[in-house]
Order: structure tokens, then sequence, then C-alpha cells
């Protein structure tokens, strides 16, 4: 059966980089599930819909991530006003 790539995969941090998951087992879990798939699910990924919605994904967001959209953007806000 031919497999479906998410259309993000080559830009992804999740899949280029490892500021989002830092083990190889992890990022191919995720790529086992969302990235690369026999079905298009990769519309389910949360990086993939934030990105869709708001043109950038926080590194901190995972696929099966199940905060709202408002709960993300609040957290990355407070990421980055957070200093020590
Ligand atoms: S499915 Fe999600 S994690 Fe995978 S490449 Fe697309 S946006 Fe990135």
């Amino acid at each position: 059966m031919e497999h479906s790539k998410c259309p993000n995969y080559d830009s992804c941090k999740l899949i280029n980089s490892t500021d989002v998951v830092n083990t190889q087992e992890e990022r191919d879990h995720y790529i086992r599930n969302y990235c690369i798939t026999e079905e298009q699910v990769w519309y389910e990924c949360k990086r993939y819909q934030i990105k869709a919605e708001l043109d950038f994904c926080p590194d901190f967001v995972l696929p099966d991530n199940v905060l709202t959209t408002e709960e993300i953007m609040e957290r990355f806000d407070n990421d980055i006003f957070d200093i020590d």
C-alpha cells in the first residue's frame, strides 16, 4: 500500500532537529503514527494543525498534544517572558 507523507515533513522540527523530541525512538514513533502513514492522518497531528492555524508551531507541541490553540499560545507567551 502507498504511504502518505505530511506536507510539512521536510520542514518540521520534530523531524529535522532534536528540539522537539530528543530520541530517535520517540521520533520514529511519531513518524509511524502521524507523519508517514497508510492513510492521511497527519491532519490529526497537533503540530500540523497549529502550523496551519498560526503559520508556526512552538517546539513543545507534540503531535498528540491535547491543549487548545489558546492554551498553546498562552504557554508560548509565558515561556518567552519567563526570564529568571
Ligand atoms: S505529521 Fe506533524 S510531526 Fe509529522 S511532519 Fe507533519 S507536522 Fe510534523
